[in-house]
């Protein structure tokens, strides 16, 4: 029997409104229902004093792939903004990533070859051949001065564990580069969606029925029952009622506080290595789009511990739950008529531009095959 829609959409992140977008216009009927109350997923921005807040952690867009920039700015057109953020370590800043302009703050070397002679010998010195901690991964990678400066701290407030009891495959590579440039990302195109993320998302969805504050949980049957199909989009355990356990996550604890000045720290992000915060960075809203306004917004980024009561940011991805994710994944194959997709139903981290490949991937497949 033909139902009300052709696809059941769960979740508006980036994920769910790529597939809506697709299959609307491949002319199929659909509807995205988001527990939330906006639409948007993590890319949500939260308008304060005209300022774009980016409500679950600051989304600067960047990739190496033409046709999904060419995607995106259908929908939106975008800045040329850079992410280029700044460590505060020891009362002193230094220039993110490590580049010539790091090392000439930490070392004084003025050339590539002095900041390359400097680097070996602290390797020499400080690293070992079999790293079992993280810790001794990174000084196996950079040396003591950039580990103990710009490292060390910042990492044991994002996992909340003493860097020689983390494992050392969490820092696999970490990049030095020998110019003096501070652009964080190696992609060809970057940039902001002028006006904020939430145009990139309401074109997408343009023309889509979509209700919020509505949880697929609160009555599967009944949503089961409207759709032919439904793409899910939320978390893999959730879905399975958590039968096979817990897949774990670290989350973040974001404190906003509007500032009655104009520039409150010149850029961006700046990274806080120090214990002695409790946030690892703060991040100024307004410099994503180059704002003017009287007022700023700046936002403190707390990491926390995660429960089934706060947001799931950051898969732990270790053995023990990969294997568990591994579990679901296999019940998840035998679902009929389940699209599964987006960061929570894969428990991985994914940047925007890989959900939207993803997304158009899946559509493209299951549209196709119709
Ligand atoms: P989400 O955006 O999480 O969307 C899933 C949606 O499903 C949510 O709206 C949720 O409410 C809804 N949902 C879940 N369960 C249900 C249910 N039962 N019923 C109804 N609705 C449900 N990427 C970049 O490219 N650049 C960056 O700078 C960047 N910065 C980031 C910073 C942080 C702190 C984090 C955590 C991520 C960052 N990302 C960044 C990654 C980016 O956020 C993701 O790639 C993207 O948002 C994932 O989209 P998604 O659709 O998979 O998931």
């Amino acid at each position: 029997m033909k139902k009300q829609y052709d696809y059941l959409i769960i979740g508006s992140g980036l994920f769910g409104s790529v597939f809506a977008h697709e299959a609307t216009k491949a002319g199929k009927k659909c509807l995205v229902i988001d527990k939330r109350e906006h639409i948007g997923g993590n890319i949500y921005c939260e308008n304060i004093e005209g300022i774009n807040v980016h409500k679950y952690g600051p989304h600067i867009f960047h990739t190496n792939d033409k046709a999904i920039w060419d995607y995106v700015n259908q929908f939106v057109d975008f800045n040329n903004f850079i992410y280029s953020p700044m460590s505060f370590s020891k009362g002193k800043l230094y220039n993110l990533p490590f580049n010539m302009n790091t090392f000439y703050q930490l070392w004084g070397t003025k050339t590539p070859q002095e900041a390359k002679a400097k680097i070996d010998e602290q390797i020499t010195t400080y690293g070992t051949k079999n790293p079992q901690n993280l810790e001794e991964q990174a000084l196996s990678l950079v040396g003591k001065d950039i580990y103990h400066n710009l490292i060390k701290e910042y990492t044991e407030k994002q996992w909340g564990r003493k860097a020689t009891e983390l494992p050392a495959f969490i820092i696999k590579r970490l990049p030095v580069r020998f110019t003096f440039d501070n652009n964080y990302f190696n992609d060809t195109y970057q940039g902001i969606p002028i006006g904020g993320y939430n145009k990139l998302i309401e074109g997408l969805l343009e023309g889509i029925e979509v209700i919020t504050n509505t949880d697929y949980f609160s009555d599967r049957k009944k949503f089961n029952s409207i759709a032919n199909k439904v793409v899910y989009s939320g978390k893999i355990d959730e879905y399975f009622d958590y039968k096979l356990g817990l897949l774990e996550y670290r989350s973040l604890r974001f404190e906003n506080e509007v500032l009655d000045t104009e520039n409150f720290q010149g850029n961006a992000g700046i990274n806080y290595n120090d214990a002695s915060y409790g946030f690892t960075r703060i991040i100024e809203h307004k410099h994503f789009e180059f704002g003017k306004q009287k007022k700023t917004i700046i936002t403190k980024e707390y990491p926390c511990e995660w429960n089934p009561s706060n947001e799931a940011f950051y898969p732990i991805n270790d053995d023990k739950n990969q294997t568990l994710f591994e579990e679901y994944h296999k019940l998840s194959l035998k679902e009929e008529n389940v699209i599964f997709g987006g960061r929570l139903s894969e428990y991985k981290y994914y940047d925007m531009h890989q959900v939207i490949a993803m997304a158009l991937t899946r559509s493209k497949k299951e549209l196709n095959n119709d």
